[in-house]
C-alpha cells in the first residue's frame, strides 16, 4: 500500500469527485461562465448544458428530463417535496415517516410538530426492516405525505418503497423517498414506479457537495420551496450552480455506466470485508438485513469497545471510516438507527459502519483486514466491559 494512501471506505458520508465530473465542470468555473437566463447566445450555450445534465439524470432514474428540478443537495430536496405536499393538502396535517430517516426528515419532522403538525414515525425491527403493520395503521385520510428513505444511510437497508406508495395512495397521500443513498447504488426505473417524489444528492454519487435534485412525478402539483425568479420552470428559483449541475449530469452518466459494477465489484469487496470479519474477530455482529441493503454497505457492531476509538486508531493507518451517520459524530449518543433497532448499548457503541464506492480495491480491503483485528484486540484489552 502506497504510504500516505487514504483508504477511503466512508463513501456514505460523501464520495470523491470523479476525475472526468471534474473535467467536465471546469469550463464552467473559467470561460463559459454566462448565465444560462441569459438571452445572448453565450448564456444560451451554457444553458444547452444544464439541459443535457438533467437529460442524463433522467436517464439514470428512467424518469423524464421535465420532472426533474435541480437543488442544491439532498436536504433541501426532502424539505422542498414534504413541504409542497403540506402546503398544496391543506385539509390533511400528518406526515408519517419513519424513526430511521436522516436527520434531513427527522428534524424537518420535529419543526412540522412546532408547528402545528402530526408527525408519525413507523418502528423498525431489530434488523432494521419497517414494521408494515404499524406503517398501514399510520397512514389514514388525515395524511397529506408519506417519506421512506429507499436505502439507509447507515445500514444500507432497502425500504419497500413501491408498497408504501401505494398505501399512502390509496389512502389519498402522496409518496416521497429520500434516495440521496440509493441512486447510483441501485438500478431504478421511475417511470414504472408510483413514486411521487424523490431525492437525491450529487456529493453520494461522485458528483461535487453543494448540488442535488427533487423528482416530482409527471402531473404532481408542486409549490416551490425557494421563491424568486423564473430559473427551473419556476420551481426553485436561484441562479443554476452551473458547473456542480454539469458535474451531476457527468456522474450520472458515470453511474449508469458503472452501476454492474456496485452489483459484482462493490458488493465482492464489501462481503470479503464483512464474512472476513465475522470469521475472524470474536463478538461481532452485522447491524442491519443482510437480505436487503445496498451492495456497498457494512455496518459492524464490534462489542464492549467504543466505536470512536476503533475510528481513531484505523485513522492511523489513514484508513476511513464512520461511527454510525456522518452527521452524528461527535456525540457519544449511539446513533438513532441503531437505537430503533434495539441494538443492545454493549454493540451499538462498537458499530462501525464501512462504505465502499467502485474507486476502492480489493487491496485495500486485504489492508483493512490486515490491520482491524489488532486495533479491536487492543481496545479490547483495556476494555473494563471486555473479559
Ligand atoms: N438523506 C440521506 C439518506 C443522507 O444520507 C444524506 C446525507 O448524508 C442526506 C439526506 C443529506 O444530503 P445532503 O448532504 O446533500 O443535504
Amino acid at each position: 500500500m502506497d504510504e500516505g494512501k487514504v483508504i477511503y471506505f466512508d463513501n456514505n458520508a460523501t464520495t470523491m469527485v470523479a476525475p472526468e465530473v471534474f473535467e467536465a465542470m471546469k469550463p464552467f468555473l473559467t470561460n463559459l461562465y454566462g448565465n444560462p437566463s441569459s438571452i445572448h447566445r453565450f448564456g444560451g450555450q451554457v444553458a444547452a448544458h444544464v439541459e443535457a445534465a438533467r437529460e442524463s439524470l433522467a436517464s439514470l432514474l428512467g424518469a423524464a428530463p421535465t420532472e426533474l428540478i435541480f437543488t442544491s443537495c439532498g436536504t433541501e430536496s426532502d424539505s422542498a417535496a414534504i413541504f409542497s405536499a403540506l402546503l398544496n393538502c391543506p385539509k390533511r396535517n400528518k406526515v408519517v415517516t419513519t424513526k430511521v430517516e436522516h436527520p434531513a426528515v427527522l428534524s424537518l419532522g420535529k419543526e412540522l410538530e412546532r408547528r402545528g403538525y402530526r408527525v408519525s414515525l413507523i418502528p423498525v425491527d431489530g434488523k432494521g426492516r419497517l414494521d408494515m403493520e404499524r406503517a398501514s395503521e399510520m397512514i389514514d385520510d388525515e395524511t397529506a405525505i408519506v417519506s421512506v428513505m429507499w436505502a439507509n444511510n447507515e445500514t444500507g437497508n432497502l425500504y419497500p418503497v413501491s408498497e408504501l406508495a401505494e398505501l399512502a395512495h390509496r389512502n389519498g397521500a402522496l409518496f416521497h423517498t429520500d434516495a440521496v443513498q440509493a441512486v447510483g447504488k441501485i438500478p431504478m426505473k421511475l417511470s414504472e414506479m408510483n413514486i411521487d417524489f424523490l431525492s437525491l444528492s450529487g456529493h453520494k454519487l461522485h458528483a461535487p457537495k453543494g448540488v442535488g435534485a427533487l423528482y416530482v412525478k409527471r402531473g404532481v402539483r408542486f409549490r416551490p420551496f425557494i421563491v424568486g425568479g423564473h430559473q427551473e420552470s419556476g420551481r426553485r428559483a436561484g441562479t443554476e450552480n452551473v458547473a456542480s449541475i454539469v458535474g451531476l449530469g457527468k456522474a450520472a452518466e458515470l453511474a449508469r455506466l458503472h452501476i454492474g459494477d456496485e452489483q459484482t465489484r462493490v458488493r465482492a469487496m464489501r462481503d470479503k470485508l464483512e464474512q472476513t470479519v465475522l470469521a475472524t474477530i470474536p463478538s461481532v455482529r452485522v447491524n442491519g438485513d443482510p437480505a436487503n441493503r445496498l451492495p456497498n454497505t457494512s455496518n459492524i457492531s464490534f462489542e464492549y469497545i467504543e466505536g470512536e476509538s476503533i475510528l481513531m486508531l484505523l485513522d492511523m493507518f489513514q484508513i476511513c471510516a464512520s461511527s454510525g451517520s456522518a452527521c452524528t459524530t461527535g456525540s457519544l449518543e449511539p446513533s438513532h438507527v441503531l437505537r430503533a433497532m434495539g441494538t443492545p448499548y454493549t454493540a451499538a457503541h462498537g458499530a462501525i459502519r464501512f462504505s465502499l464506492s467502485r474507486y476502492n480495491t480489493m487491496e485495500e480491503v486485504d489492508f483493512v483486514l490486515e490491520k482491524l483485528p489488532p486495533v479491536i484486540a487492543r481496545l479490547r484489552e483495556i476494555s473494563p466491559y471486555w473479559k
